[in-house]
């Protein structure tokens, strides 16, 4: 084929595909126009998480209508005049290119009215063909609709990921921008139902009890900071407070939402070893320095800055957020508390059978429902094996004690067992709810049912999958705009916090972005039992040591977790002759 030039309808697309991927990126590059045009409130309504409709409305400053056409057109921008004026942006948008790719792969239409004009005017746009500019009626300020996105790139819709994943990425936009900017009224509708909401009373921990909960926008930190050339702002949670994903941990760069993983490590290095492993913090900080210190346009969706003196920026950083930590929590402890420990807000349980358990915890608990299985003979094993390990049943083993609080030490006919006490807890509680699946999983009623509050999105996963949940022995039910009532947890988990159950299942539901729906109450078994099992760090009593050895004894599976990891390691009799150059080459 000879070099040509692509028709422009061709060279848009490709233009449109950098900028817009998702209808996220449309909700986002429409918020920040609207952010440009200083609106105090803005309405974003999304039909059919995006791909039958977008639309925001906002009461900014309006686009003149001799303007209209211009608008629409690529790299036509109000926002900047020369090259040099690159290096110092103070907007969020300055490419003018946003409404041209959106309006190249959609039906969009967009009113406006400036506040000296008496009406608005609409233009129209359809796959990139420009249409008239019509007078209409319309309040001062913008409104943007964005119809059938990428009817004309089947390709492209082809890419989206499931309703599910692309709805959580519109509300953590519009939720994020709304703590950015407590100063603006934010709505967000999903189909006509209002999911989310901020006052604009510019309260930042108000919006945060919105994102989150009153409980947890109370105990996150207030990080303010501020060097010759460095602001940095915004909340970071208390060393017990965590999340098992990176997900709520998000920086604002001069008011632009960034992601940089570089930012995240200089966050998670203000944490260094108060967290255990597999945890991260939440945070949400504002980032602030003269605008000629970042460069905005290194990112097709800018969703990436470069900076000047990058060090000097994560340093700040990590002593924010150090001296937040430091200031509430002088004596932070390395082990977070288990769930298995009594909160201090306890769990309204049954006076009857707290009283009926009381002397026993929570180990003994299980031995008097597990089931008892025979054990093998030891003449069953292999002698002197060391591995890959025999898949089958365990021998007895004498416990010989806990070692770095995260591993048993026992010995069996054969040599050698560490375990895992996570992972063997794991196994253990997995195959109890396989077992009990059939005769259908007791539940355990709470004496009081509590509430859990949940983020927009973490509501919706887990109205999306409370069914199988309430199956498994939970009893949850929506009460109020993203809360939800327990009023029972699997027995097997009594004891355990039920708001900490429930919220570690949400937050795995979001960290998984394609469970197959056959899969997924086997996988939240085992996702359950993950969450709830003893973690490494935690000390336990020589009883329960021996009633987790006994119970993983029990097991059909007992040689790995339910995500197939071993729950041990097996040292050989003969292995440990060779070692000590007892046996073999001398
Ligand atoms: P950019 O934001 O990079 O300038 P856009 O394509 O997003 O490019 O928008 C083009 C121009 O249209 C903007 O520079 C601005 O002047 C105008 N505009 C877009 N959206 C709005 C809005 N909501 N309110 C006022 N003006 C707007
Ligand atoms: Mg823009």
């Amino acid at each position: 084929m000879p070099i040509h030039l692509l028709p422009e309808e061709v060279a848009s697309q490709i233009a449109a595909g950098e900028v817009v991927e998702r209808p996220a990126s449309v909700v986002k590059e429409l918020i920040e126009n609207a952010l440009d045009a200083h609106a105090r409130q803005i309405v974003v309504r999304v039909e059919n998480v995006g791909r039958r409709a977008i639309e925001v409305a906002d009461d900014g400053d309006g686009i003149p209508q001799s303007e209209l056409a211009l608008a629409v057109m690529r790299h036509a921008t109000s926002k900047l005049q020369t090259a040099e004026d690159l290096f110092r942006i103070a907007t969020l948008g300055f490419r003018g290119e946003a409404l041209a790719s959106i309006a190249s792969v959609s039906h969009f239409s967009l009113v406006s009215r400036p506040a000296h004009q008496s009406v608005a005017a609409r233009i129209r746009v359809d796959g990139g063909k420009i249409g008239t500019v019509e007078v209409v009626g319309a309040p001062v300020g913008t409104l943007v609709r964005v119809e059938d996105l990428f009817f004309n790139v089947p390709a492209r819709l082809k890419f989206l990921k499931r309703d599910q994943t692309e709805r959580q990425q519109i509300d953590a936009l519009v939720t994020r921008y709304a703590l950015a900017y407590p100063q603006v009224r934010f709505q967000l509708f999903h189909d006509g139902t209002p999911i989310f909401q901020t006052t604009g009373n510019g309260n930042q921990r108000e919006v945060l009890a919105q994102l989150y909960d009153v409980e947890i926008s109370r105990q996150m930190l207030e990080v303010e900071y501020e060097d010759e050339m460095v602001s940095v702002s915004g909340f970071t949670s208390p060393v017990g407070l965590t999340r098992s994903n990176r997900k709520e941990i998000t920086f604002f760069v001069n008011g632009r939402w960034v992601q940089d993983t570089a930012l995240s490590t200089a966050l998670l290095q203000a944490y260094h070893t108060l967290l255990m492993v597999g945890r991260y913090p939440m945070a949400i900080l504002f980032i602030n320095l003269h605008p000629e210190e970042v460069d905005v346009n290194v990112h097709p969706t800018k969703a990436e800055v470069r900076f000047r003196n990058p060090d000097r920026v994560f340093s700040a950083v990590s002593r924010a957020v150090r001296r937040a930590l430091m200031t509430s929590n002088p004596v932070p402890s390395v082990v977070p508390p288990s769930v298995w420990q009594r909160p201090l807000s306890t769990p309204q349980i049954d006076p009857a059978w707290e009283m009926s358990h009381q002397a026993q915890n929570l180990w003994t608990t299980f031995e008097q429902t597990g089931e008892t299985t025979v054990s093998p003979t030891p003449e069953n094993l292999p002698r002197g094996t060391q591995s890959p390990l025999p898949s089958g049943v365990l021998p007895l083993l004498r416990l010989v004690g806990q070692v770095a609080m995260a591993y048993l030490v026992a010995e069996g006919p054969d040599g050698l067992y560490l375990i895992d006490q996570h992972a063997a807890h794991e196994r253990v509680l997995f195959e109890r709810f396989i077992q009990k699946k059939g005769e259908g999983i007791p539940a355990q009623t709470l004496l009081e049912p509590t509430l859990v509050h949940l983020s927009p999105s973490q509501a919706r996963l887990l109205e999306d999958n409370v069914d199988t949940l309430n199956r498994l022995g939970f009893h949850i039910e929506p009460f109020g705009p993203f809360t939800f009532r327990v009023s029972a947890i699997p027995a097997l988990l009594s004891g355990a916090d039920p708001v900490q159950a429930v919220r570690a299942v949400v937050e795995d539901f979001e960290e998984d972005e394609t469970p197959l729906q056959s899969e997924v109450e086997a996988r939240l078994i085992a996702r359950i039992c993950k969450r709830t099992a003893v973690k490494a760090g935690q000390v336990l009593s020589p009883e329960e040591q021996r009633a987790l050895l006994r119970d993983l004894e029990a097991c059909q599976s007992p040689r790995t977790c339910p995500h197939g990891r071993p729950t041990m390691i097996h040292l050989s009799a003969d292995l440990l002759e060779r070692q000590f150059g007892r046996k073999g080459a001398r």
